[in-house]
């Protein structure tokens, strides 16, 4: 039975078992209309499992989940037709265009009114509505994936990774389309290994961890309510500053082969450390002082970096990647 209610999706109490693994476990939250909504954890945390069965595809074991207000166990096929979902790794056939793939998708959808000028608007592809597949960038692909997603003009859109693999500026270029999705007032379901996309375009962030959420808030709250230090880096440092700041009781780690980080407590520290610095005879050639931001949150609750590929070298995110590898480096360059 359908029930207005405020909220795209309700679930409560979801509990997923594989045989003997317990993969989600008795997790409940809700999921405003018109916000965007993203789900933070590490690979095999329960990510993909819990939005499966949201949008119908696995059953749960047991609770409930409702979709717009019907429950997701018996109203599927009128649920479908009011989502739109873009899987990871969005791909099309080779040789259709940007314009014959979102017509194609909208007759497979039976979709019979789809805005296929408005989509390829929406997804800033006018100059490309006539390139095939093939030819288009990773970003590209992607955004036609976001319209493909959107042919049946739906309620709920569920994004998985839209930006896994693209480079800083066409992530960018998404993030500007997925912020079109929610002025356009749809409710839009994100899995993201990046904290910073979670942190610029989510209202509401779940960190979810062996099938549990550990944490569930506004990316300003869990920021604010977890983290409070502030972190100043000290760009092209020698030795000599690492060993002072070290000294002074501060613990800095190597940002990369010439900065450090430190965390901070007051913003007094700032200031004694320059001085001693100065009056060390240390330089350093900048520094900026930033506040926390989602990525330390993580790492504080689950002592883990984002974990974005399970063949790469110990996991953890891309930043977090290149910390270790240069944290490493610099190590080998000192020894
Ligand atoms: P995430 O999306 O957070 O990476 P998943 O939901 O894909 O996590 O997986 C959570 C756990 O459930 C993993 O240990 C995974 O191996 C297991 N799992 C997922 N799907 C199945 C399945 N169909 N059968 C058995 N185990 C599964």
């Amino acid at each position: 039975m359908t029930k207005e209610t405020e909220y795209a999706i309700e679930v409560e109490r979801l509990t997923k078992r594989y045989g003997e693994l317990l993969v989600v476990n008795d997790i409940s939250f809700t999921v405003r209309k018109g916000e965007v909504f993203a789900f933070l954890g590490t690979n095999g945390a329960g990510k993909t499992t819990t939005v499966e069965i949201i949008e119908t595809i696995r059953t749960p074991t047991s609770g409930k989940v409702r979709l717009l207000g019907m429950d997701v166990t018996k109203g599927k096929r009128d649920i479908v037709s009011r989502i739109g979902v873009l899987p990871q790794g969005f791909n099309s056939f080779d040789r259709i265009t940007v314009r014959e793939t979102i017509q194609y998708y909208s007759r497979l959808f039976r979709c019979r009114n789809s805005d296929v000028d408005g989509l390829i608007e929406l997804v800033d592809l006018k100059e490309k509505a006539q390139e095939q597949f093939k030819n288009l960038s990773g970003g590209l692909k992607q955004r036609l994936g976001i319209a493909v997603a959107l042919v049946n003009d739906p309620e709920v859109v569920f994004l998985d990774e839209p930006t896994t693999g693209l480079d800083p500026r066409a992530r960018r270029e998404v993030w500007k389309v997925l912020l079109g999705l929610k002025n356009k007032g749809k409710t839009v379901f994100l899995t993201t290994h990046y904290m910073e996309e979670a942190e610029l375009l989510a209202d509401t962030v779940i960190i979810i961890e062996k099938g549990k959420i550990i944490a569930m808030d506004s990316p300003s709250e869990l920021i604010e309510g977890n983290v409070n230090y502030m972190v100043l880096t000290l760009q092209s440092v020698g030795e000599k500053v690492f060993e002072i700041v070290r000294k002074m009781g501060f613990e800095p780690v190597h940002d990369n082969h010439w900065n450090i980080k430190v965390q901070l407590e007051h913003t007094d520290d700032v200031q004694k450390i320059l001085n001693a610095l100065k009056e060390g005879g240390a330089s350093f050639l900048g520094l900026d002082v930033r506040k926390p931001n989602l990525e330390e949150v993580f790492l504080k609750l689950t002592g883990k970096t984002l974990h974005e590929d399970p063949a790469g070298e110990g996991g953890g995110n891309e930043p977090a990647r290149r910390w270790r590898k240069s944290r490493r480096e610099h190590q080998e360059l000192l020894s």
